[in-house]
């Protein structure tokens, strides 16, 4: 039987992440957004809660959340502020690749860390040539003596100001095209350069950062999975990571219609609140029904992961419908504001800055329409 209700821990679990982004990053995610400033002491509270590297297992030390919990939090949290979240979750995403492929040795040395402490990893794949393409990379590693030397730049890495070890692809075999990627983890104290903080449109509370790797030496067994199978794992990751970004793309929507829903039943014109023209009613019932499409969409794919079910098409129609949504929810969300929504003194504005970047990162608009139609017309396990 298909049964959307949340089990009590569940409930418990949403109402915790509900509660800490009403009551940790909402009071300071405008500020953070106007100064562009990161927000540690939100991450670090979030990290005591036990709201970040929900996926790590038991043996390391985490709570071996499932991704439909996963998505629950993402949700609440992005409600809070989706630019504070992406450096909330970040960890999630850079640790993907080691929980889907590592050394049981790897993952203990660099998964309990992060359990142990409030540290930050970075998840590094998009290079200023290669970013849809990823077979494009240029970073290479180059097997010498006991390891690998890595050289190359990747940029608009999250977290990469802060982070304490990289996830990084390279390229092992320059002729292999993307089967010829590998996948490294990278200490930061192996000599990793970060080289910049992106001033944004949105999500100005995450830090975006270009960071390189200068001859960059760490040892053979920091190679993640097998040597040229990491762009494999690098799409295995973005299908377990993509419904978590749907839940977030669901948060800012969310946000936003209540925003507008709120403003709409104040605000007179005509002499009456604008929430009485059927003009106004028509925007919020399609937002309602867009957020409800996109969050089913979410959890659905997260499910199919809990199940190990193929999860590749459902997690591109989540992402990239909720992302459209949050984007198509935002834009309407200013627009029952009137003038009001493009001043900065009002709350929506931000959201519709924030919603963009959710057509563009783990993959824009137009990859996941690719990635769908490819699933549907020439699917990969057919
Ligand atoms: C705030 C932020 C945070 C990010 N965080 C990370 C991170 O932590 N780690 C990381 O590795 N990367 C990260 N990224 C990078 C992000 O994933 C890339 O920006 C994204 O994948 C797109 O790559 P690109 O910017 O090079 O655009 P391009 O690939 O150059 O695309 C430009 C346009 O062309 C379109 N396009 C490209 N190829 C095709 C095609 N075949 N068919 C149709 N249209 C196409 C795209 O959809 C897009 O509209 C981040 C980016 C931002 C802005």
């Amino acid at each position: 039987m298909v049964d959307f209700t949340l089990s009590e821990e569940q409930e418990a679990l949403r109402e915790l992440a509900h509660d800490f982004a009403a009551r940790e990053i909402r009071p300071v995610a405008w500020e953070h957004d106007r100064d562009a400033s990161f927000p540690r002491a939100v991450i670090d509270k979030a990290w005591e809660l036990g709201l970040m590297n929900v996926y790590i297992p038991e043996r390391y030390g985490g709570p071996a959340l499932s991704s439909f919990e996963g998505v629950l939090i993402e949700e609440e949290l992005a409600w809070g502020c989706s630019g504070i979240q992406t450096s909330i979750g970040c960890n999630g995403l850079a640790t993907t690749p080691l929980l889907l492929a590592g050394s049981d040795e790897l993952k203990r040395r660099y998964l309990e860390p992060l359990v142990a402490e409030p540290r930050l990893a970075s998840f590094c794949l998009t290079e200023p040539d290669a970013g849809s393409d990823v077979a494009a990379m240029r970073t290479r590693a180059v097997r010498r003596g006991a390891g690998y030397v890595i050289t190359g730049s990747k940029c608009f890495i999250t977290n990469g100001g802060y982070a304490d070890f990289f996830t990084v692809y390279a390229k092992t075999d320059p002729q292999g095209g993307h089967r010829g990627i590998s996948c490294f983890i990278v200490p930061r104290e192996a000599g990793v350069v970060v080289d910049g903080h992106e001033d944004k449109m949105g999500q100005r509370a995450s830090n975006t950062a270009s960071v390189s790797f200068p001859d960059v030496e760490v040892p053979a067994d920091h190679l993640v999975g097998e040597e040229n199978a990491g762009f494999k794992i690098a799409m295995a990751t973005l299908d377990r990571t993509r419904p978590g970004v749907a839940a977030m793309a669901v948060g800012i929507a969310r946000a936003a219609f209540e925003f507008a829903c709120g403003y709409a039943k104040e605000r007179v014109q005509f002499g009456a609140p604008i929430a009485t023209h059927q003009a106004i009613q028509f925007m919020i019932a399609d937002m309602a029904t867009e957020i409800e499409a996109a969050r089913l969409l979410a959890w659905r794919s997260a499910v199919a992961l809990d199940q190990r079910a193929p999860a590749t098409l459902l997690s591109s129609h989540a992402k990239r419908f909720a992302a459209d949504v949050a984007m198509r929810v935002a834009t309407d969300a200013v627009q029952v504001y009137g003038g009001y929504g493009f001043i900065k003194d009002y709350p929506v504005e931000k959201l519709m800055r924030d919603a963009k970047i959710m057509q563009l990162y783990e993959g824009t608009a137009q990859i996941q329409r690719i990635v769908i139609a490819r699933e549907i017309l020439a699917p990969r396990d057919a």
